[in-house]
Order: structure tokens, then sequence, then C-alpha cells
């Protein structure tokens, strides 16, 4: 059981912004889908 929940994290893809559809390296999950690029431009409206 353990094994299978190990293999579902590694199976899933990298994240992609959702704005400019970069990748996306380690992140808070709190922030969402978007890269640093993306947060920074709606942070700076
Ligand atoms: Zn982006």
């Amino acid at each position: 059981m353990l094994v299978r929940v190990l293999e579902f994290f590694k199976s899933i893809p990298p994240k992609k912004c959702a704005e400019c559809g970069k990748e996306i390296e380690e992140q808070h999950e709190c922030y969402g889908n978007k890269c640093n690029d993306c947060l920074g431009v709606i942070y700076h409206h």
C-alpha cells in the first residue's frame, strides 16, 4: 500500500504554469499553478 502511494506521487507530471505554460520547479503548493513570473505580474497589478 505504501509503495502504491509513492508510485502515485512519482507519476505526477511536473507542474506547469497555467498562465505561460512554463514548468514550475519546487514551489509552495499554496501558490497554485502559476510560476514566479506570472505571480509577480499578479502581485504588481
Ligand atoms: Zn507563468
